[in-house]
């Protein structure tokens, strides 16, 4: 690495897919270490160090820290630091790494939290509740009756409204 993100460091451990974003966004984009970052990202910034946070964990593929505005105390992040905006466009070779920061974390959390529970969410989308466009997983701390995150569910109308809502969904499966 020379200078800060302009540098291609690792080049042969870089996945397929942030090295076909580099191409075609090359301003936008600036590389660092094994990931692809964004310049003007948030979450970016925050793994870069530019902007501060409470961090929790480290590792060569995923970032950890608390968030701003917790559900509950001790309510953390876990961020893959390729950028990407949400589920859709994250590597998959990046999911174990992720999955093993979320275990690791989420158990960490609960034990200095306290917690005899944890909610893992992702928001995809604005109308998800989506804020930050860089795909993170929120770990939530959970105790007996605390009411975060109410569960509302709903009924089908009928079994044969429900049968067609599957179909639909199993025929964009190629999609
Ligand atoms: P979401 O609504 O799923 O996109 O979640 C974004 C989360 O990022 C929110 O829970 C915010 O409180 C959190 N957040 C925003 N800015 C910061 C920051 N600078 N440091 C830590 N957490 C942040
Ligand atoms: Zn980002």
């Amino acid at each position: 690495m020379r200078k800060e993100g302009k540098k291609i460091v690792n080049i042969s451990t870089q996945a397929v897919l942030p090295r076909l974003i580099f191409k075609v966004y090359p301003k936008n984009y600036i590389l660092y270490g094994d990931a692809m970052q964004k310049s003007d990202c948030l979450f970016c910034k925050i793994v870069r160090g530019e902007i501060p946070c409470a961090k929790l964990y480290e590792d060569e593929h995923v970032f950890s820290f608390l968030d701003i505005g917790p559900l509950n105390f001790g309510h953390a992040l876990v961020v893959p630091k390729v950028h990407c905006k949400n589920l859709f466009d994250f590597p998959p070779e990046h999911a174990q790494a992720l999955i093993m920061a979320l275990q690791k974390v989420g158990r960490a959390v609960m034990q200095g939290a306290g917690a005899t529970g944890l909610n893992v969410v992702q928001n995809n989308f604005a109308d998800a509740g989506q804020s930050v466009f860089h795909m993170h997983w929120h770990l939530i701390p959970r105790h007996a009756g605390d009411g975060v995150l109410p569960w509302s569910p709903k009924s089908y109308a009928s079994q044969e409204d429900m049968a067609g809502l599957a179909n639909r969904i199993i025929e964009n499966l190629s999609i």
